[in-house]
């Protein structure tokens, strides 16, 4: 848990979400502000600030958070769909707690803007 991350104290439920997954790692959960008909986020409930926190010891985990995220897919009925990791506020990271983005159900873009 980091003092003053939104994520972490999503991930201890204090504060609310609309949960799509649980187990002992992660978390999934509707994003707030949706950019597609299908727009979850995959988190680990350990804190890392961003994709490039990632080491070796780590390596499980952001395996995980793939297979999660196609968990998720399944859920929510979609085939296909695009996974995003944000790293660093100049690509678009504005939460400092890993997640990966899964987001269909509509056409996707290449290349993202
Ligand atoms: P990023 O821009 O990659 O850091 O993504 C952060 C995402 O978190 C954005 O898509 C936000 O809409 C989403 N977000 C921010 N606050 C919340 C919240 N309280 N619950 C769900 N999603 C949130
Ligand atoms: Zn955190």
């Amino acid at each position: 848990m980091s003092e003053d991350c939104l994520f972490c104290k999503i991930a201890a439920g204090e504060i609310p979400a609309d949960k799509v997954y649980e187990d002992d790692q992660t978390l999934a959960f509707r994003d707030i502000n949706p950019q597609a008909p299908v727009h979850c986020l995959v988190i680990p409930k350990k804190h890392l600030d961003a994709p490039a926190a990632v080491t070796a010891g780590d390596e499980a985990l952001a395996g995980h958070l793939i297979r999660v995220a196609g968990e998720v897919a399944r859920q929510e009925g979609i085939d296909d769909y695009r996974l995003v990791f944000n790293n660093g506020a100049g690509a678009g990271q504005t939460v400092f707690h890993i997640h990966l983005h899964v987001l269909g159900g509509r056409a996707m873009q290449w290349p993202p803007g």
